[in-house]
């Protein structure tokens, strides 16, 4: 199971940069993205992204 970020949904606003307890979370190019090696699927940063852009997917 991974957790994906959809770059046309997320607008940027960071709270998912900021929830993330492994610092997983980066946004070099103007919207998230998750580092899959740190991520431990917490699952925190689904709770909290506005635009429901991050979604779990196999
Ligand atoms: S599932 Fe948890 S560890 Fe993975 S990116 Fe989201 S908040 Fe970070
Ligand atoms: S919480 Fe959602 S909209 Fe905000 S930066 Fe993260 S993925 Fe993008």
């Amino acid at each position: 199971m991974i957790i994906k970020i959809d770059p046309n949904l997320c607008d940027d606003c960071k709270a998912c940069l900021n929830i993330c307890p492994m610092e997983a979370i980066s946004d070099p190019f103007g919207y998230a993205m998750i580092e899959e090696q740190r991520c431990v699927k917490c699952r925190l940063c689904l709770t909290v992204c506005p635009q429901d852009a991050i979604k779990m997917g196999m």
